[in-house]
């Protein structure tokens, strides 16, 4: 496991990376299809279901797959960070403390269907800040705020400063800072 972690942030971090990074926007993109189903389409809440959701309608109403797509989120996150130096660690850092809290409020989900009790006396399995927003609406919202530090952050990695290139151990940089004196 050390060595997979040590070659994911060294020789595969490049290729990694992309291919995480494709999982999370298609992620992404299915709520904002979704979003765009009730808002602009105005279809129910129960059918609006993105796009892989229309074929696999248990994919969306399944809270286990939400639980399991939050770890695996998380687990990603982390399982790269350290092949993340100077500004795109920082960022790298934010989206993770955000996926942690994002993932928490999956936790609590997933706990209401297994203890097969729903918190706040609500009808359906509801989190912390579903008090104060709809549920669409608010894991839109999450998905965003971990995307764009994450966007950030890839940014600073592919795009690194001199010192920071430095101490890269992978083949991520598009353009090293040629030094001239
Ligand atoms: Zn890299």
């Amino acid at each position: 496991m050390k060595d997979f972690i040590t070659k994911l942030n060294g020789p595969w971090h490049a290729w990694g990376l992309r291919i995480f990074a494709g999982i999370v926007l298609a992620h992404w993109a299915e709520h904002l299809v979704q979003a765009y189903q009730v808002y602009a389409l105005g279809w129910p809440m129960h059918q609006a279901r993105g796009v892989l959701g229309q074929v696999f309608p248990w994919l969306v109403h399944s809270e286990v797959l939400h639980y399991g797509y939050a770890v695996v989120m998380l687990a990603g996150i982390w399982a790269f960070l350290p092949g993340m130096v100077g500004r795109a660690r920082t960022w790298w850092l934010v989206a993770l403390v955000i996926q942690f809290w994002h993932h928490i409020e999956h936790a609590l989900l997933q706990g209401q269907v297994i203890a097969g009790h729903n918190l706040f006396g609500a009808a359906v399995p509801t989190s912390i800040l579903q008090l104060w927003f709809p549920r669409l609406e608010l894991h839109l919202f999450y998905n965003t705020i971990v995307f764009i530090p994450m966007v950030v952050g890839m940014y600073y990695h592919l795009f690194p400063s001199e010192p920071e290139a430095e101490r890269m151990h992978c083949s991520c940089a598009l353009h090293m800072h040629v030094a001239t004196t």
